[in-house]
């Protein structure tokens, strides 16, 4: 069953990780998909590319979605070239770390301003095209940083994250009765291209990886397709009367904490 044949969906911080996944999920499941990213315009044309050789839809557009305007003018011009946006994720994002101690304005502002503010920005740009349409996906990817079973040190990153749940619970009150359904997914640790041996942040993660692994109950790393495929059942029909939830994708890493010995 092609459960996105005729929808369009876009996905923010597309080129790579957890966003790739989802897109190439969706696409095989017959969405047409706009593969947005920031600076990696190669691996984004590459992703798109390579959908449309698979006999899918796809566009790579290229949007700061920090930036309110920049995110006006990426839903309208993901628009203009495959149709109305019937699910939104909000998935880009970055590692902002730091010590609660030492927390400042100018990195809470940043965590805030990739996580929150792109988050909310997507879905009012969204908002009125679906709510049109009474119909509707927002996925927003969190992170289980957002309940406090963290590691130290990523203070800014989880206080957004955890932002990012109440802001997922507040679109929902607000555009539930249009038919439009928001959740959150709050990944555990996910094994990407950034976090595997090569990628970008492998050595300063690799001890809080390990202890991230032994304290999970499945006793490891997820990967990008399995947050994607939960991505995917929240944007589905299936997910017709689920909203306003942070559904954790983290092997067990949250129960381990709060109830394990
Ligand atoms: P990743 O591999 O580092 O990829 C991040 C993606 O976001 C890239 O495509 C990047 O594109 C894009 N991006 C970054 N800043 C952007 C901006 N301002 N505007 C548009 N795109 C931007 O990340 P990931 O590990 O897949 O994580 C994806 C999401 O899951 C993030 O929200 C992250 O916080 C969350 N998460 C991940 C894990 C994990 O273990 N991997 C755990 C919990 C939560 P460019 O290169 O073009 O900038």
């Amino acid at each position: 069953m092609q459960r996105f044949e005729g929808r369009v969906a876009l996905v923010t911080g597309a080129s790579r990780g957890i966003g790739k996944a989802t897109a190439l999920r969706l696409a095989a499941e017959g969405a047409s998909v706009i593969v947005n990213y920031a600076r990696s315009r190669d691996a984004a044309e590459a992703l798109a590319a390579a959908i449309v050789a698979g006999g899918g839809r796809a566009v790579a557009l290229q949007a700061d979605v920090g930036e309110a305007a920049a995110v006006a003018a990426l839903v309208h011009e993901a628009e203009r070239r495959l149709g109305p946006i019937d699910v939104l994720v909000n998935n880009a994002g970055q590692l902002v770390t730091g010590r609660a101690l030492e927390l400042d304005a100018t990195r809470l502002g940043e965590a805030m301003r990739i996580n929150v503010l792109a988050a909310a920005h997507g879905a009012a740009a969204v908002a009125p095209g679906m709510r049109a349409r009474g119909r509707g996906r927002i996925v927003n990817v969190a992170a289980t940083s957002a309940f406090g079973t963290t590691v130290s040190s990523i203070a800014p990153h989880a206080l957004a994250k955890a932002s990012v749940v109440l802001l997922t619970k507040q679109l929902a009150a607000d555009l539930g009765p249009d038919g439009i359904t928001v959740n959150a997914i709050c990944p555990g640790a996910i094994d990407t291209e950034t976090t595997l041996p090569g990628g970008a942040l492998h050595e300063a993660l690799r001890a809080t990886r390990a202890q991230q692994r032994a304290h999970t109950l499945l006793g490891r790393a997820g990967t990008a397709a399995e947050a994607a495929a939960v991505i995917a059942f929240l944007a589905s029909d299936d997910a017709a009367f689920v909203t306003g939830q942070a559904l954790s994708v983290d092997g067990g890493r949250t129960d381990f904490l709060t109830h394990s010995g």
